[in-house]
C-alpha cells in the first residue's frame, strides 16, 4: 500500500510538474513573441521589399532568395531548396469591362481575370444574363445561354460567424462557372467577388477548366459593381464588353524553402509547419499568405532562441505555388513517401495573421482528444477552438491516415475583405496579433513534439 501510494504521488508530481514546465515554458514562448518578436519586420520586408508574388513570376522567385536568407540568417541546422515544376500563368496588361444599359449609358466595371483564365482575343462583347447557382444555369438551357457572358452572382452567406463556411457555400461559382457556363455554350463569365464587403476591389482566384469542354475568358467583378450590373438587369438587356489579355506560358522550375532543426531522440519523426510563399499577382499577399510564412519563421525562430532540444524533426516549410496549382504541396508529399520519411503532425497557417482563436485537426479522434488536452494550458491566451476540421490546402497532400494534419485558426470576420484583392497589404496586418498567432504556433509545435499526437 505504501508502494502504491509513493508511486501514486510520484505519478501525480511527475504531472503536475510537467504541466508546470509547460506553462512556465509558453510563457517564455510568449514573452519572446510579443517582447523581442520579429515576425511584423519579416512580415513587412516580405510585403514591401519583394511584393506580390504569383507563382513563376519574377516577386515568387525573389521570394524563395528571400525566405532561404532569412532561413539561413537564423542558423538552423538545415535550409535547403526542394525543386518543384509549377504553372506558369500571366494576366497581362491589365484588364477593362465596361457595361451598357438598356437606355445606352454605359459605366466601368471593376474586374480582375480569374487564375488560369484563357485571354479575350481583343474585346468580348455580348449580353449578359445572371444566375445565383448551377441549377438557375441549368433550367435556363442552351437557347438561352448560348452566345451570352453568364454573370454568377451568388452573395457569401453573412448568418455564418465562420466566414470560411460562407466562403465553400459560394466557391463554385468561381472554381466551376467557367467550366458549367461553357457547357451550354456561353462565351464568357464574370463572378461576383467572394467577400462579405460592398467595395469597388474584385478578388481573383483560381478557376478550372476540363479537356474537351471550351475554355472561356472569366473574370471576377467587386461586389459594388455586382450591384449596379444587377439592377442594370433588372431594367433591361445589358451589353457587357471586355478584355481580359492573360497568358499561359508552358509550366516552370521553383521551389519549396526548407529549414530544419534535428530532432533528437524521435528524430526520424517529421513535425511539419509552413504556410506558402506565392501569393496572387495583386496587393501583396500579406494576409495570404504572407502571414502565414511570418508564422512559420518565427514559431521555429522563438524555439531556437529559447535554446529547445526537440525531440522529433521539426520541419518549416515556405510551399510554392498554393493558390494555382498546389504543386508545391503535391511533390512535398510525393518526395516524402517515396523517402519513407514519417510525419507526426504538419501544422499550417493559412487563414490569415488576425486574433488566434485555435486549431482544427484532421485525423484520428484520438489525435483530436491530444489536441483537446492542451487547450487548458493555452486558454491563458484566449485560445478555445480545439476541434476536428480541416488542416489546409498545402499540408492536404500528406494526409495518409496517420499524420495528424492542423489547421491555425484565427478570427475570420475580414480575412475575406482582403483575400485575394488589391487590399491584401501590408498595412492590413496589427502587429500584435500576428505575433500572437506565432506564439500560438510555436506553442503547439512545442507541446506535440514534446508530449506526441497520437
Ligand atoms: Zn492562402
Amino acid at each position: 500500500m505504501r508502494h502504491f501510494l509513493a508511486l501514486f504521488f510520484l505519478i501525480s508530481f511527475n504531472n503536475g510538474f510537467a504541466q508546470k514546465t509547460d506553462s512556465v515554458f509558453i510563457r517564455q514562448i510568449y514573452d519572446e513573441a510579443l517582447l523581442r518578436g520579429e515576425s511584423y519586420q519579416n512580415l513587412e520586408a516580405l510585403c514591401k521589399g519583394v511584393g506580390h508574388r504569383l507563382t513563376a513570376s519574377p516577386g515568387a522567385d525573389q521570394a524563395v532568395i528571400w525566405g532561404k536568407e532569412l532561413l539561413e540568417s537564423y542558423n538552423f541546422d538545415k535550409v535547403y531548396l526542394q525543386k518543384i515544376m509549377v504553372p506558369h500563368w500571366e494576366r497581362g496588361t491589365q484588364e477593362s469591362a465596361w457595361f451598357t444599359d438598356k437606355d445606352g449609358e454605359r459605366k466601368k466595371i471593376n474586374v480582375l481575370a480569374l487564375g488560369g483564365s484563357v485571354a479575350t482575343d481583343g474585346t468580348l462583347k455580348a449580353e449578359v444574363i445572371e444566375v445565383k447557382t448551377f441549377d438557375e444555369l441549368k433550367e435556363l438551357g442552351r437557347a438561352k445561354v448560348e452566345g451570352k457572358i453568364v454573370f454568377f452572382n451568388r452573395a457569401m452567406d453573412p448568418k455564418n460567424v465562420n466566414t470560411f463556411r460562407s466562403y465553400g457555400g459560394c466557391y463554385d461559382q468561381r472554381g466551376y462557372g467557367a467550366l458549367e457556363a461553357a457547357k451550354l455554350g456561353a462565351v464568357g463569365v464574370l463572378v461576383r467577388s467572394l467577400s462579405l464587403k460592398i467595395d469597388y476591389f474584385p478578388h481573383t482566384g483560381s478557376l478550372r477548366y476540363e479537356e474537351g469542354t471550351d475554355k472561356i475568358p472569366a473574370a471576377a467583378i467587386s461586389t459594388r459593381d455586382a450591384y449596379f450590373l444587377k439592377t442594370a438587369i433588372n431594367k433591361g438587356k445589358v451589353i457587357v464588353d471586355m478584355q481580359l489579355n492573360c497568358k499561359i506560358h508552358p509550366d516552370k522550375e521553383s521551389y519549396n524553402v526548407i529549414a530544419e532543426m534535428t530532432g533528437s531522440s524521435k528524430k526520424d519523426e517529421i513535425i511539419l509547419i509552413g504556410g506558402h510563399l506565392d501569393s496572387w499577382d495583386v496587393g501583396e499577399g500579406a494576409h495570404d499568405d504572407g502571414a502565414g510564412i511570418a508564422h512559420s519563421i518565427e514559431a521555429f525562430r522563438i524555439l531556437k532562441q529559447l535554446n529547445y532540444k526537440p525531440k522529433r524533426t521539426l520541419r518549416c516549410v515556405l510551399y510554392m505555388n498554393e493558390e494555382n496549382g498546389n504543386m508545391g504541396g503535391k511533390t512535398y508529399a510525393e518526395k516524402a513517401k517515396t523517402a519513407k520519411e514519417v510525419h507526426h503532425a504538419a501544422l499550417e497557417s493559412d487563414r490569415g495573421g488576425f486574433t488566434p482563436r485555435g486549431f482544427s485537426l484532421d485525423g484520428t479522434p484520438k489525435q483530436v482528444e491530444k489536441l483537446q488536452s492542451f487547450s487548458e494550458l493555452l486558454k491563458p491566451y484566449d485560445l478555445h477552438i480545439f476541434e476536428a476540421g480541416y488542416g489546409g490546402v498545402d499540408i492536404g497532400p500528406l494526409k495518409n491516415g496517420s499524420t495528424a494534419l492542423i489547421g491555425f485558426i484565427p478570427d475570420s470576420q475580414r480575412y475575406f475583405d482582403h483575400h485575394h484583392a488589391q487590399s491584401d497589404v501590408f498595412e492590413m496586418i496589427n502587429q500584435r496579433e500576428l505575433e500572437l498567432g506565432a506564439a500560438a504556433c510555436a506553442s503547439l509545435l512545442y507541446l506535440i513534439d514534446k508530449h506526441g499526437i497520437n
